[in-house]
C-alpha cells in the first residue's frame, strides 16, 4: 500500500474505502463480502461490536493479525482532524499553529479580559482564589484535536462558542457571557500525520476503519455515523499542518440544553481578507 498523498477524512469514507479494501483482500476468505451482505444487520448500532465480530468471522488469521498490522500501516499516513476554537483571526493559526494548553497564558488573558471589561473588574482581587477552584494540569502541555467536526459541532460546541473551556470555566455560567462577543466560532483543520500520535490511538483508529469498512460494505449506509474521537498529543501543532479552516454558522450550546446557538459571524480577519477559505 502506497502512501496516500490526501488524508483520510472520517466523514468521506471514498478517502479511506479502498484503502481498507486494498489491505484486507489478502487477507479475507473467499468470496467473503458475498457472504458478509447476506448477513441480518438489522437492529445493529453503528458502532455495535458485531461489526467487528462479523469481519472476523471472514478473516484468515486472528482479527489480532489485522487490527495491529493494520494500526502499523495507518502510522506512514495523516487523518484529517479538527480543533475548535473563537477567534477573530484563523490566519493566527496558519502562521504560529495550534498551541498546546499552556495555564500561564490562558491565566494571561484571562487576567487581560478581566480588565478591560468593566462588566468583570469585580472578579480582580479574587481571580487568583477562582482560579485555583480550576486545576487544569492534566491538560498542561498538550493539544486536543478531533477526528469528527460534525460530533464536535453536535456535542461539543463550547469550544467554539465560548472558546478557552478553562476560562470560561473560571468566569462562570452567569458571567462567561462577555466571551460571546469576542471572535468568530471557527473550525480548524488540521492534517495530523499519525506517527505523531501513540500506537494505542492508532489501533484504536484502525478498529473503528476496520469497524465501519464492514458496516459501509454490508449495508451501504448513505452516511459515517458521528463519532466521538480524540487525539491527544503532548506538543504543540505547528502550522505546516494546518490545512484550512471554516466558520460553521449553527451548532448546538452542550453548556446551554444543547439548543442550537447561530453564530453571529461567518468571515474572520483571515478569510474577510483573502477571500475565501484558507
Ligand atoms: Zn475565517
Amino acid at each position: 500500500m502506497s502512501t496516500p498523498s490526501k488524508p483520510i477524512v472520517w466523514g468521506t469514507p471514498s478517502t479511506w474505502m479502498p484503502l481498507v479494501t486494498d489491505w484486507l483482500r489478502p487477507r479475507l476468505t473467499d468470496a467473503a463480502v458475498h457472504r458478509l451482505r447476506g448477513e441480518d444487520t438489522s437492529g445493529l448500532y453503528a458502532d455495535d461490536p458485531e461489526w467487528m465480530e462479523m469481519l472476523e468471522s471472514e478473516i484468515r488469521t486472528d482479527i489480532f493479525d489485522v487490527e495491529e498490522p493494520f494500526a502499523d500501516e495507518l502510522e506512514r499516513m495523516v487523518v484529517r482532524c479538527f480543533h475548535g476554537c473563537r477567534t477573530e483571526d484563523a490566519g493566527h493559526y496558519l502562521i504560529h499553529g495550534i498551541r498546546a494548553h499552556r495555564r500561564d497564558e490562558l491565566e494571561a488573558r484571562l487576567r487581560a479580559m478581566i480588565a478591560e471589561d468593566e462588566r468583570l473588574r469585580w472578579m480582580a482581587p479574587t481571580l487568583s482564589e477562582r482560579m485555583a477552584e480550576f486545576p487544569s494540569a492534566t491538560d498542561e502541555h498538550r493539544s486536543y484535536v478531533v477526528l469528527d467536526d460534525r460530533f464536535m459541532l453536535e456535542h461539543a460546541a463550547h469550544y467554539l462558542i465560548y472558546g478557552s473551556e478553562w476560562i470560561a470555566a473560571v468566569l462562570g455560567r452567569s458571567w462567561r457571557h462577555p466571551l460571546l462577543e469576542r471572535g468568530v466560532p471557527t473550525m480548524i483543520e488540521v492534517d495530523l500525520p499519525l506517527s505523531w500520535v501513540t500506537l494505542g490511538m492508532r489501533k484504536a483508529l484502525s478498529r473503528l476503519l476496520l469497524s465501519e469498512w464492514t458496516r459501509q460494505t454490508v449495508d451501504k449506509p448513505a452516511h459515517v455515523y458521528q463519532r466521538s474521537f480524540t487525539f491527544i498529543l503532548d506538543r504543540d501543532l505547528p502550522p505546516e499542518i494546518v490545512a484550512g479552516h471554516y466558520h460553521p454558522e449553527t451548532m448546538k450550546d452542550p453548556w446551554d440544553g444543547r439548543a442550537v446557538y447561530r453564530s453571529p459571524r461567518t468571515v474572520c480577519e483571515h478569510c474577510g481578507n483573502n477571500d475565501g477559505r484558507g
